[in-house]
């Protein structure tokens, strides 16, 4: 499609325009597809739910969208069933078809936007849970070099919001995520009020789909639809910093949530806490605004642009900074400008 409209496809809602927005459904033809066509210019973006963008500017060229949506079992074991999904597949489809297949794992990472390609870029999490924890393999194709690649677990460099898809966007193109699910569920009920969610929806023996229905009653009630109110989810990563400054912060601000960070010199801090403390939560400027029930996450309004979006949260950003000295970092890709 040549000078194709954005808006409607970013939960934000900000106007954007791409010069061609090319839908590949079968990966299989995508090798051919980048040496003719609009894509072989390159590709400016690859897009999927655009849930996790920021239209800052318009793409400057082709966008590419993987709309492959099969699903199919390859096997297992005893305990993991290994199943493959196609990029386009939408993720939280994807969440109840596993667990509509009596397997388990996902029930935490319920209703998160977007589709199964983007997935593993910023490693999704939630309630506890990481699809890091899942991944089996990454199918990828690389234009650059022309190679199909297949990632295993460890090859992805997976860690807090990120990945090695993360560091190098557009680099490798997702085709496939192949996940290896338990056929017996651990479930992961003490975070963020899933037990009392659970307790309140009158669950004494929680399984794997009731687990899903108490986190998608909580995100329904916490955050913003994005049909109804623009937004990315949270728009800032909780910073990490080293166990030194934490300490020294907690003796300022006792209230400051701090968590483990991955190994013993580092913390991590809650950037919706930091936020907040600023004075931000609810803050608004024309139509780009931060969400009254939660400062990490920002909003349209209606008629904000991209780059009106982009200024707040830079403001915010550096608030946070001039008062603890803490660099909080967007979790969103920002198209069309430099953070
Ligand atoms: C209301 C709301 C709640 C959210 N809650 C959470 C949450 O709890 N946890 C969480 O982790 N995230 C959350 N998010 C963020 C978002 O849902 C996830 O990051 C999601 O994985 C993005 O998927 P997408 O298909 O929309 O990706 P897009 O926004 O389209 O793209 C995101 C990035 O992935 C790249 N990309 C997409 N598909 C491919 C592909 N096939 N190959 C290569 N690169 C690709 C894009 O180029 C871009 O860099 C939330 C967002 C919203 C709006």
């Amino acid at each position: 499609m040549r000078d194709a409209e954005l808006q409607h496809r970013n939960t934000f809602g900000v106007a954007a325009r791409a010069p061609w927005l090319v839908s590949i459904d079968d990966a299989a033809a995508l090798p051919r597809a980048l040496r003719t066509g609009p894509l072989n210019d390159g590709i400016a973006l690859t897009l999927g739910g655009g849930s996790n963008l920021l239209f800052a500017g318009d793409p400057t060229g082709a966008v590419l969208e993987l709309s492959g949506r099969r699903i199919a079992t390859l096997g297992g074991d005893g305990e993991h069933a290994i199943v493959r999904a196609d990029a386009g597949v939408i993720w939280h489809e994807f969440v109840m078809h596993s667990l509509a297949q009596g397997l388990a794992g996902l029930e935490n990472l319920a209703l998160i936007p977007g589709t199964v390609g983007a997935s593993p870029i910023q490693n999704i999490g939630a309630y506890g849970v990481e699809v890091r924890d899942f991944v089996h393999a990454v199918e990828a194709f690389e234009p650059a070099s022309g190679q199909w690649h297949r990632f295993d677990n460890a090859a992805c460099e997976f860690a807090y919001r990120d990945s090695r898809f993360k560091q190098s966007p557009d680099r490798y193109l997702i085709t496939a995520v192949e996940f290896a699910l338990p056929r017996a569920p651990a479930l992961k009920l003490d975070y963020a009020g899933i037990g009392e969610e659970l307790a309140a929806m009158g669950v004494s023996a929680p399984t794997p789909r009731t687990v899903a229905d108490a986190v998608i009653a909580i995100r329904r009630r916490k955050l913003p639809d994005p049909a109804l109110l623009g937004n990315a989810g949270s728009f800032f990563k909780n910073p990490i910093v080293a166990a030194a400054q934490a300490e020294a912060l907690l003796a300022q601000y006792p209230a400051m949530p701090v968590f483990r960070g991955a190994d013993a010199d580092t913390r991590k801090l809650s950037a919706a806490w930091l936020i907040d403390a600023c004075g931000w939560k609810g803050h608004r400027d024309g139509d780009a605004g931060v969400s009254a029930a939660h400062a990490l996450v920002l909003v349209n309004h209606g008629g904000a642009s991209g780059l009106q979006l982009l200024d707040l949260a830079r403001r915010i950003a550096d608030s946070v900074h001039t008062r603890f000295a803490v660099a909080i970092e967007p979790e969103p890709r920002i198209v069309g400008a430099r953070w």
